[in-house]
């Protein structure tokens, strides 16, 4: 299988969590510094196919990236968004939930148009691996589990 998010040991450095149930890393071609991608470890395609003891963990694993992102990055609100089949934009066969932080001036758009908001306007290009490891150390930072 040539799944990205199959395989941890190239995510490993821009983890920002990872247990049983739940994994969550930077995008490596963010819409705004710190959208994070968030998805059950199992994989699988669609919500259909998840279990409701994996949903409680990506729920519960959520409330506290937000919490984080608010801390470390100065977030005011988030689009929180998956989609489903390419021709909704799912580039990647592993179903992932998109978590962005968002605020005034950001380099993303806010009205709300299915099929464009995930994307930001002009061109979205690859983070750098190094940018990417700094961003999750310093969401990281952020949980409370952590201090
Ligand atoms: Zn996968």
């Amino acid at each position: 299988m040539d799944c990205p998010f199959c395989d941890i040991e190239s995510l490993k450095p821009r983890l920002i969590y990872k247990d049983d149930f739940v994994l969550a890393f930077p995008s490596n071609i963010p819409i705004v510094p710190g959208h994070i991608i968030v998805c059950p470890v199992r994989h699988i395609s669609k919500i259909d196919e998840i279990s409701n003891e994996e949903i409680i963990k990506i729920k519960d694993f959520i409330i506290l990236l937000k919490n984080s992102l608010k801390k470390s990055l100065d977030a005011e609100g988030f689009n929180v968004a998956w989609n489903e089949g390419s021709m909704a934009g799912q580039s990647v066969n592993h179903l992932h939930i998109h978590v962005v932080p968002r605020k005034v001036g950001d380099a993303g758009i806010y009205e709300y148009e299915p099929t464009k908001f995930l994307y930001r306007p002009g061109s979205r290009a690859e983070s750098p691996e190094v940018e990417l490891s700094e961003i999750a150390e310093l969401i990281k930072k952020g949980f409370e589990f952590n201090k």
